[in-house]
């Protein structure tokens, strides 16, 4: 008998994956369509409850294959709406997703990994170390959980929540189809956005594979700066990451370029950083997110002034470029941009770190 450990998981199948399991066990593939419209579009996980689906199928399936989702353990809500919930996995690490609701909006903010191993200098997630790549299902998981939870279902995905998506890119790449298919979560590519600290090889590949919105976790107008916050810059410097996510773009004439930049007091907050950055995006259709730093315990840096992210911003506006100020929200609860935590067993993080102080990167 197969144990529940080696059984596929149906969480981890696309439409067509859906397709071609039943194709395999002699049926219509138009009993594929609906087991995915059950599970994702429905929410339901328990065979039985899937009547239009032959009893003989089903029998097949709980024979074969299981359905199994995160868990969600821990439900924090906070008083400006936002709610973070805390999901444990198979192997008892935690992650943890956030949905934030405005007006008619409400986006969801998703992990792709157990921590991360990318090390920026202002990130607690960074903290944490890194694990592992979450699976299809358990990236899905968060948005299925989310849709159960909410009585409307969410409007935007972000994948902006632990992990850095571009180093787990097949996982991600197929847990964003499955939120932009008619049959699951029906989000418009422009409602799907990824953001990236710059894994620029995979930038160029995501081009060839979805068209979802791109953001990018700039922080620093040069390069000296960057590869003290960012350090995958060691890697990939802006004379690699600007083309990449110029390209990205390129396709399409309404479609720009979103630019995270975290505002850190007396770091890279200045007038001169300003003009930087409005050379570095001359000629890249773009638009800007400057980013108030969330402190978290262990974390030597400050957020800026109000009104120098407003100056800041000011002259990034007068240069033409649109620049808006991101709104803190879910920080009560520890749920805002770059505190997400969870519980991550760290396997990488020691070595990452002696690397990057002399001065490499290695490829997460
Ligand atoms: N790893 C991906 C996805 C995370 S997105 C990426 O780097 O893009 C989360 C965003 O919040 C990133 O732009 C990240 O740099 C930013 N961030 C991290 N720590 C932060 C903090 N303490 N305060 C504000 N923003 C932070």
């Amino acid at each position: 008998m197969t144990t529940t450990e080696t059984k596929p998981n149906l969480i981890d199948l696309d439409l067509a994956d859906c397709e071609a399991l039943v194709a395999e066990l002699g049926f219509k593939t138009f009993h594929g369509r609906n087991l995915f419209k059950w599970m994702h579009k429905h929410g339901v996980v328990d065979f039985d409850a899937m009547t239009d689906v032959p009893k003989t199928l089903r029998a097949a399936l709980r024979e074969r294959t299981q359905i199994r989702l995160p868990r969600i353990i821990q439900d924090h809500p906070s008083a400006d709406g936002t709610t973070k919930w805390v999901m444990e996995l198979d192997d008892g690490q935690r992650i943890e997703t956030v949905y934030i609701p405005e007006g008619k909006r409400s986006t969801i903010c998703v992990s792709s990994q157990v921590g991360c191993a990318l090390n920026c200098a202002f990130c607690a997630t960074a903290q944490q170390g890194f694990n592992r790549n979450l699976s299809v299902a358990e990236i899905i998981g968060q948005v299925w959980h989310a849709a159960r939870q909410l009585d409307v279902p969410p409007t935007n995905v972000v994948m902006m929540g632990m992990g850095e998506p571009l180093a787990n890119f097949d996982a991600v790449v197929k847990a964003m189809d499955i939120m932009q298919d008619d049959l699951a979560y029906m989000l418009a590519k422009h409602r799907v956005t990824l953001s990236t600290s710059g894994i620029v090889p995979n930038i160029y590949r995501l081009r060839e594979v979805s068209d979802v919105s791109l953001a990018v976790s700039l922080h620093a107008p040069n390069d000296a700066l960057r590869d003290t916050l960012v350090p995958i810059n060691l890697k990939y410097p802006l004379a690699e990451l600007m083309p990449a996510c110029k390209a990205y773009v390129a396709n399409d004439k309404r479609r720009k370029v979103t630019w995270e930049y975290i505002m850190l007091d007396g770091v890279n907050d200045s007038l001169m950083h300003a003009k930087q950055l409005i050379r570095l995006l001359e000629g890249v259709p773009s638009k800007v997110n400057l980013i108030p730093f969330n402190p978290f315990t262990g974390s030597d840096f400050g957020t800026s002034p109000a009104d120098r992210i407003e100056t800041f911003r000011q002259r990034l506006v007068r240069s033409g470029i649109f620049a808006m100020t991101r709104k803190t929200r879910g920080d009560e609860i520890s749920a805002a941009c770059g505190q997400l935590v969870g519980r991550v067993e760290d396997r990488t993080r020691r070595l990452g770190r002696i690397l990057v102080e002399h001065g490499r990167m290695v490829a997460p």
